[in-house]
């Protein structure tokens, strides 16, 4: 048995209780959990916004050690050091094979698999890897080692928060230095999406909340300037760039109104690009002739269009070189009892990452 916080119906409290993974299967690798970063998808995913089968152990932004492997798993042995990915490309349907695996036609497999039991009730992971526990059990092309240097601790914000954010920006956007690039909504993503603009080497960074206290972790992130989400937001965006608005607009929150507030600090000509999870009732309202004229594009970026198998690595040795600063994306730490916590921290608006440390 081990200790999981588990969310036993849609809208319930996350509740931390002895779970008995199953019996690991010939492609299964065990994994320890070192921690886990509380994700806005899990609160959607805990509220049904997104969908998923209940009982759930949710946490899908994990980090730990393989305690064991099955049978005919070869890529890691217990010991080693992981990150949990949790759209696990198959690396053989029509996506993966055109080069976009984090569209794979085959990554949500895990999450309809019960991984655990509950007493006499199947428990399933949150997208597929169920991280908010002591322990779990995923599919071995769900872990992806990372070696000896980097504290386990902040690399499990690679597995979701940063290759989103850095993601959506190098490997979407791909904005010019010379570009300007304003990010919308600064939790865990936006703030790692403020990062990968500075990756970039982008010098007008705008980042924009609702809530005055994230300009200084906007700063630290690389933002150049910040500015309230208030009704004149789009006026004072185009004062700092030209008259013209942003480039690039990212919009981190997944709301139709956030969308449409990022849309308006677009350029004419512009890129927006969707990185937020919203509800499909949350409906989002266009004219066609706005479309026609303002000539933008407007595009969804799943995953960050990583490939995480190639992407963890090369984040991880932007870390070591000092330009990706994972020790700022985190504001909150607990145990598996701070998870309803820390979805009250991200409701209010309040913090970066809260890390779950089982
Ligand atoms: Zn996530
Ligand atoms: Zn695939």
């Amino acid at each position: 048995m081990v200790k999981a916080a588990v969310c036993l119906e849609v809208g319930g409290p996350n509740e931390v209780r002895d779970i008995t993974l199953r019996p690991l299967g010939p492609t299964d690798v065990h994994v320890k959990i070192t921690a886990s970063g509380v994700c806005h998808s899990d609160l959607s995913l805990g509220t049904g916004v997104l969908k998923q089968s209940f009982p759930v152990v949710l946490g899908h932004e994990g980090s730990g050690t393989v305690l064991a492997v099955g049978s005919e798993v070869s890529q890691v042995s217990p010991g080693d050091r992981v990150v949990l990915n949790w759209a696990p490309p198959c690396r053989t349907c029509w996506f993966c094979t055109h080069g976009e695996p984090w569209i794979c036609e085959n990554s949500a497999g895990a999450s309809r698999v019960p991984h655990a039991r509950l007493g006499d009730l199947d428990v399933y992971p949150g997208i597929g890897t169920g991280s908010f526990a002591e322990e779990t059990v995923v599919p071995a092309n769900a872990v992806i080692p990372v070696g000896d240097d980097i504290p386990l601790e902040i690399a499990a914000l690679l597995g979701c928060a940063v290759l989103t954010g850095v993601g959506a920006v190098t490997n979407l956007a791909k904005p010019r230095p010379d570009e300007s690039v304003i990010v919308h909504g600064l939790g865990g993503v936006g703030l790692s999406a403020l990062q990968g603009a500075r990756l970039a080497g982008v010098e007008t960074i705008i980042a924009v909340d609702v809530s005055p206290d994230k300009g200084e972790l906007a700063r630290r992130c690389g933002a150049t300037e910040f500015l309230l989400a208030t009704d004149d937001l789009s006026a004072q965006v185009r004062e700092l760039t030209g008259g013209r608005g942003a480039d690039v607009a990212l919009e981190c929150v997944g709301r139709s109104a956030t969308i449409r507030a990022a849309w308006g600090t677009t350029r004419r000509g512009g890129r927006l690009v969707i990185v937020g999870v919203g509800g499909n009732d949350d409906r989002v309202d266009w004219g066609a002739l706005e479309l026609f004229y303002f000539a933008r594009s407007i595009t969804g970026c799943v995953y960050g269009c990583t490939d995480p198998d190639a992407d963890v690595p090369r984040l991880i040795e932007a870390w070591r070189n000092g330009k990706l600063d994972l020790d700022a994306l985190v504001t909150d730490r607990g145990d598996l009892s701070a998870i309803d916590a820390a979805f009250g921290r991200m409701r209010a608006g309040h913090g970066g990452r809260t890390l779950v440390l089982p």
